[in-house]
C-alpha cells in the first residue's frame, strides 16, 4: 500500500494537494480536520467534545483522534493506499498510525512536510478565511494555530526524520509546481518498494517454468527453494545432507534449513526490483516465517498467486519430467508423487488462507498452453503491482 502523510503548519497547502495525489495515486483520504468539522457539524459527541479547543487553534486531544481515526482506516483495506491530512500532529499520534498500519500488514511509505513560511501561512489562511467560514482561520486563532505546530506537531517531524521517512519540500510557489515536488519524491520511493510474489501450486502445475518467465519479465529475483537445496546437495554441504534425506523421500526439509537459504539469497541482492518465490512458503509455518523475515529486511509479500492444476495433470507433467533430462529423484517413483501430492493438498489449504485474509491471493488456472497460463499470470501480476501503489 502507498501510505503517505501530507504534513506542514496550517496553510501549508495540504488541503489543496491533497485532492490532486489522491486522484493520481487512487488513494483513501482522511483529513482528521475535515472529520473534526464534520462531526461538530452533526453534533455528535465526539464533535462536542473538540469544538471548544478547535475554536481556539489547539490540537483536539489524542483520545478523541485515536477515535475517529480507526475506523476510517480499517474500514478500507482494498484501498491502494492513505493519504493522511493533518494527522498525525504530535508523537502520541504517530505511535498510534504506527500500530494501526501494523495491523494492517502495512506501514506508512513517507512523510512529506510542505514547508512554507510564516507571514505566507499568515496570508493564505486569512485570504482562506474570507470564504472558508471556518471557525480558526482567524487573526487572533491562527497565531495559536502556530504555536500549537511549533510545539506539539514538529516533535513528529524528527520522529520520522529518524526513520528516514521524512521529505521537506518547498511548498511556495505554483500550485503545480509544489505538485510535481510532491510526486517526485512519491515516484523515487516508489522505485524502491521491492515487489515480493509468491508462486504457489501443487507439483506438476508448471511454478518453475512460469516463474521463470515472470522473474524476467518483471526484472525479478527468482528464488526456488528446491534449486537452493539441489545446490547444496551437489555441493555436498552439511545442509545439503539433511536435506537431500527429506527430499528424496518427496517430504519438506526442516525450516531451518529453507529459510537459511531464502535469506542468503536475498542479502546478495540488495538492488533488485523484488522476488519471486517458487516453492516456499509451503506451509503455514513457512508463510510466517516469510512474512517475519521480510519484514525484518523492511518489505512484505506483495501478492500470493497461485497455478491451480488436477491431480490427473499434475500427474501427467511429473511423469513426463520423469523421462527428461530435467528428472528429479523424487519424479521417479510414483508412490512419492502421490506422497508429494498429498502433502501439498494438507498443507495448502491454510497457506492459501494465511494470504487470503491479507487480500494478496490471487489464484489462476494452470490448465492449457503455456503461453496462455503465462498471460492470465500476467494480468494477477499486474493486479498484485497495484498494492504497491
Ligand atoms: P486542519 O483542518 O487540519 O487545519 O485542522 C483543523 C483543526 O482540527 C486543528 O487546528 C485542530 O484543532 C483539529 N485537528 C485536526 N487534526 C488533528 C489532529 N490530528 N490532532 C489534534 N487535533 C487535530
Amino acid at each position: 500500500m502507498l501510505n503517505i502523510a501530507l504534513f506542514g503548519p496550517p496553510g501549508a497547502g495540504k488541503g489543496t494537494q491533497s485532492k490532486y495525489l489522491i486522484e493520481k495515486y487512487n488513494l483513501t483520504y482522511i483529513a482528521t480536520g475535515d472529520i473534526l468539522r464534520q462531526e461538530i457539524a452533526e453534533g455528535t459527541p465526539l464533535g462536542m467534545e473538540a469544538k471548544d479547543i478547535i475554536d481556539k487553534g489547539g490540537l483536539a486531544s489524542d483520545e478523541i483522534i485515536v477515535q475517529i481515526i480507526e475506523n476510517r482506516i480499517l474500514m478500507n483495506p482494498d484501498a491502494n493506499g492513505i493519504l493522511f491530512d493533518g494527522f498525525p500532529r504530535t508523537v502520541v499520534q504517530a505511535y498510534i498510525l504506527e500500530g494501526l498500519l501494523l495491523k494492517m500488514n502495512t506501514s506508512l511509505m513517507c512523510m512529506l512536510s510542505l514547508e512554507v513560511p510564516r507571514e505566507e501561512l499568515i496570508r493564505r489562511m486569512l485570504e482562506r478565511g474570507k470564504t472558508s467560514g471556518r471557525s480558526d482561520d482567524r487573526e487572533d486563532v491562527i497565531d495559536f494555530r502556530l504555536q500549537e505546530y511549533e510545539n506539539k506537531t514538529i516533535p513528529v517531524a524528527q520522529f520520522y526524520n529518524e526513520k528516514k521517512k521524512f521529505y521537506p519540500i518547498n511548498g511556495v510557489g505554483k500550485l503545480d509546481d509544489v505538485y510535481k515536488r510532491l510526486t517526485k519524491v512519491i515516484e523515487k520511493n516508489l522505485e524502491n518498494v521491492w515487489l515480493n510474489i509468491v508462486l504457489f501450486g501443487p507439483p506438476g502445475a508448471g511454478k518453475g517454468t512460469q516463474a521463470k518467465l515472470l522473474a524476467e519479465k518483471y526484472n525479478l529475483i527468482y528464488i526456488s527453494t528446491g534449486e537452493l537445496l539441489r545446490n547444496e546437495i551437489a555441493l555436498d554441504t552439511e545442509m545439503g545432507k539433511i536435506a537431500k534425506i527429506y527430499m528424496d523421500k518427496g517430504d519438506i526439509v526442516p525450516d531451518e534449513i529453507a529459510i537459511r537459504l531464502i535469506e542468503a539469497k536475498i542479502k546478495m541482492n540488495p538492488n533488485t526490483k523484488g522476488f519471486i518465490f517458487k516453492g516456499y512458503p509451503s506451509t503455514i509455518v513457512q508463510a510466517y516465517i516469510l512474512d517475519g523475515l521480510l519484514r525484518r529486511l523492511g518489505t512484505s509479500v506483495t501478492g500470493m498467486l497461485e497455478i491451480t492444476s488436477t491431480t490427473l495433470q499434475s500427474m501427467k507433467r511429473l511423469s513426463a519430467r520423469a523421462k527428461t533430462e530435467k528428472a528429479r529423484n523424487y519424479d521417479l517413483d510414483p508412490e512419492i508423487i502421490i506422497h508429494r501430492l498429498e502433502v501439498y493438498e494438507k498443507k495448502a489449504p491454510k497457506v492459501a488462507e494465511y494470504f487470503q485474509k491479507q487480500n494478496k491471493f490471487y489464484s489462476v488456472s494452470g490448465e492449457g498452453e503455456e503461453n496462455n497460463v503465462f498471460e492470465k499470470l500476467c494480468k494477477s501480476v499486474e493486479n498484485i503491482k497495484k498494492k504497491l501503489r
